[in-house]
């Protein structure tokens, strides 16, 4: 296993993050969707330029709510990342980006278009949660890998294996004030709100959304 503390000058990111975003923190859960869709959208070009020869299989976007656990999660079937990636995308730059962020915007009021701007569109998760955990399997030969953080800069990430393969889940334990978001007619609104009309069909509780 890994341990590090994400790279951040300010303390602690996430509660700028949320106070920045408190009047729109439904925006997460299309942050994470257009990152599920990303992910697939760059496994079907990696499929047609011939550098991944494996099965694509059906490539769609699930999205469940688990209410004993308080989880909303989101998986997709997409490129996956390995523990280097994991390091390089979620744990360097998206903190990078913070620091522009924060220099940049200090004391304005909407932060609406910012997040998605400097690349802190997979923290947006952190709006509705306590804790936050990446389980991701790459589509080229390497273990799966956890990730989990509770919202402080430290981390861990260590090996594990994903049953269902390829792909990436973003589990999100939802925070006592987002309960809303573990409301089954509360997300899929927000999804047909945010997520029509998406190249890659989207799953809520084995409907189509
Ligand atoms: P952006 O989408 O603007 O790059 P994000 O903070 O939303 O910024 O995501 C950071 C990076 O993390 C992405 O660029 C991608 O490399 C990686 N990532 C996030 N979600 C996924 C996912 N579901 N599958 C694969 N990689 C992902
Ligand atoms: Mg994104």
């Amino acid at each position: 296993m890994q341990k590090g503390a994400i790279r951040v000058q300010t303390e602690n990111i996430f509660p700028i993050i949320k106070k920045f975003l408190y009047s729109d923190h439904e925006i997460f859960i299309r942050e994470l969707v257009s990152n599920a869709v990303d992910a697939t959208q760059k496994l079907k070009t990696l499929a047609s330029a011939g550098e991944f020869k494996g099965e694509l299989g059906e490539l769609e976007i699930r999205v469940a709510i688990d209410k004993e656990k308080k989880t909303l999660t989101i998986s997709d079937r997409g490129v996956g990342m390995t523990a280097q990636e994991v390091d390089k995308y979620i744990n360097q730059v998206a903190f990078s980006g913070a620091e522009e962020f924060l220099d940049k915007y200090k004391g304005q009021g909407d932060g609406t278009n910012i997040i998605g701007h400097f690349g802190l569109g997979f923290y947006s998760s952190f709006m509705v949660s306590n804790k936050v955990e990446i389980i991701s399997q790459s589509y080229q030969d390497a273990p799966a890998v956890r990730w989990e953080c509770d919202g402080s800069p430290e981390y861990t990430l260590e090996e594990t294996t994903r049953a269902a393969g390829r792909g990436t889940d973003i589990v999100m334990y939802i925070n006592e004030e987002s309960e809303e978001f573990l409301d089954e007619g509360r997300v899929r609104g927000m999804l047909e709100k945010f997520c029509r009309f998406l190249p890659v069909p989207i799953m809520f509780e084995d409907r189509q959304v």
